[in-house]
């Protein structure tokens, strides 16, 4: 492995992200190489705690996410970790957090590379990528970087999200801010790309000709659990559609690039993102179904969660229909879901083929069932695999076709051995390759698309509950497929 060299900067370098996926993310990459001697950890944040608690609390992260700690290599590694208390609205106390960064550079000879980790809330990333610049914390240099890396949420509206993003780029540069949307982190969402631009079959038939639906599917099992109070100000339109979906969306939807990297990938699919056709109120109302949970049981009843009002609107569900006005895509609809307390943790990818123009199967005779569609399926968590529906010959006497699947699931020592996202994103920031994050202009047409479709819903109170734990959402969810005379390939 490649040894990179930087200073970490993590502001939020106490909280549940940072303890749970940031720190474990990193020893993983130490222990590969691609970190060794040359960076340091600085973890902020408002708590008052020197280094030696602070190193205690990075071996708790790794032993709780199943490392062992009391190895040479776990206390080496922890050895490159420093605290410093810091709020930050305080413009004046960033000057102790460069004297820092300055001394571990020195020391660690990290040759000026800073990776800024905002993992805090969002209303904090204006000020602190201001209060980096013009507090000196950026290094300078030809050969060093400095980079910002932003956790989600970009803002809660187009509008909001520009704002943010003008904050932002007074500080730093469109190709130094790497904004996170962790899907874009995993196996098989980075495989689409593989399966599509490396196979032939494949992608000759990636498009409307044969092609009849895409649906995804990002389903939860648990409800909102302790989010609830950020929960219940954004829903899940804002929470999963406007940044996983449609980053899932625009990856299925794209034009092959160029080369793989992130220039020619980032272009592809801000023009698939370009193409997909925002929604008239009409069309948004039709083409978009929201819900809630609820039940007589009011252990799964999202009104009755602790931090949700009793009357909220929020929307514990979306389906929708997303149509892309090119020439690829022009009547092939794209049908996504998600929603919390659905019957099952999963997400998945279902492609679904046109059946043979000619059934010459299905003759008046013949006692034969219409042939069944082709589905390729990629099945993302929380098996890693893909699956492809054929259409085989029954092993009788008789002539009759039946659908069978040729199915490839990763293996469970390769599963174990897969990077987990934020270790394989973190990586990338250390690279500076940006093909996995979201690019402003990405994140502003989804903002654009999914701000119409709350524009209209926001003109009607909805009725709320309208769906049972366990099940896949609201009849009008199926009703919105059906009405396509298509059915969701995944059902109860
Ligand atoms: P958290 O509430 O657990 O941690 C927030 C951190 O910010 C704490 O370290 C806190 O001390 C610090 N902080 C708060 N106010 C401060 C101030 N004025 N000055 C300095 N420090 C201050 O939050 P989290 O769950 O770790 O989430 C961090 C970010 O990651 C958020 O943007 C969140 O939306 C995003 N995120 C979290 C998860 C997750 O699983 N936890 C998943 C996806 C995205």
């Amino acid at each position: 492995a490649t040894e990179r060299k930087a200073v970490f900067l993590f502001f939020g370098g106490t909280g549940d992200l940072a303890y749970r996926k940031l720190y474990p993310s990193l020893f993983n990459l130490y222990r590969k190489g691609n970190l060794r001697s040359h960076f340091a950890v600085i973890g902020t944040s408002r708590a008052k705690m020197d280094d030696d608690k602070f190193r205690a609390a990075i071996k708790k992260s790794l032993a709780d996410s199943g490392n062992r700690t009391d190895s040479k290599e776990a206390s080496d590694f922890v050895s490159h970790f420093y605290y410093q208390d810091h709020d930050v609205t305080d413009t004046a106390h960033y000057a102790v957090l460069k004297d820092l960064m300055d001394k571990l550079d020195k020391k660690y000879k990290a040759e000026g590379h800073r990776i800024f980790y905002l993992s805090m809330a969002p209303q904090f990333f204006g000020t602190i990528a201001q209060d980096l610049k013009t507090q000196g914390l950026l290094s300078e240099g030809n050969d060093v970087f400095n980079r910002l890396v932003i956790e989600k949420p970009f803002g809660r509206d187009y509008d909001s999200a520009r704002l943010l993003n003008d904050a932002l780029s007074k500080s730093f540069d469109e190709d130094q801010i790497f904004r996170i949307d962790h899907y874009l982190g995993k196996e098989m969402i980075q495989n689409i790309e593989a399966l599509r631009f490396g196979n032939t079959l494949v992608e000759s038939l990636w498009n409307n000709r044969y092609i009849d639906n895409i649906q995804v599917t990002l389903s939860e099992k648990l409800g909102v659990e302790e989010r609830a109070s950020y929960y219940d100000n954004s829903g899940a339109l804002r929470d999963m559609v406007q940044n996983h979906i449609m980053q899932i969306v625009s990856l299925l939807a794209m034009e092959q690039p160029v080369a793989f990297t992130d220039t020619d990938i980032r272009a592809e699919k801000v023009k698939a993102l370009r193409s997909l056709r925002v929604y008239n109120v009409a069309d948004a109302a039709t083409n978009f179904v929201r819900g809630q949970y609820g039940s007589i049981n009011e252990q799964a009843d999202y009104r009755h969660e602790d931090n949700v009002p009793h009357d909220s609107t929020t929307e514990t569900f979306v389906a929708g229909k997303l149509l892309f006005d090119n020439y690829r895509w022009s009547g092939t609809p794209f049908y996504i879901r998600t929603g919390k307390m659905l019957a099952d943790k999963f997400t998945r990818v279902d492609v679904v083929f046109k059946r043979p123009l000619v059934d010459i199967f299905a003759f008046p005779q013949s006692q034969n069932t219409p042939l069944a569609a082709n589905v390729l399926t990629i099945f993302v968590e929380p098996h890693a695999g893909f699956s492809l529906q054929l259409n085989a010959k029954t092993n009788d006497t008789g002539f009759s076709t039946e659908p069978i699947k040729l199915d490839y699931l990763v293996d469970a020592q390769k599963s174990k051995d897969t990077p987990e996202p934020y270790e394989r994103l973190l990586h990338d920031v250390l690279k500076g390759d940006g093909t996995n994050f979201s690019s402003w202009p990405e994140v502003s047409y989804a903002w654009k698309f999914v701000d119409q479709i709350r524009r209209v819903w926001d003109l009607q109170e909805p009725q709320f509950p309208n769906y049972t734990p366990h099940s896949m959402g609201p009849a009008a969810a199926e009703e919105l497929i059906q009405r396509d005379h298509r059915e969701w390939v995944y059902r109860l």
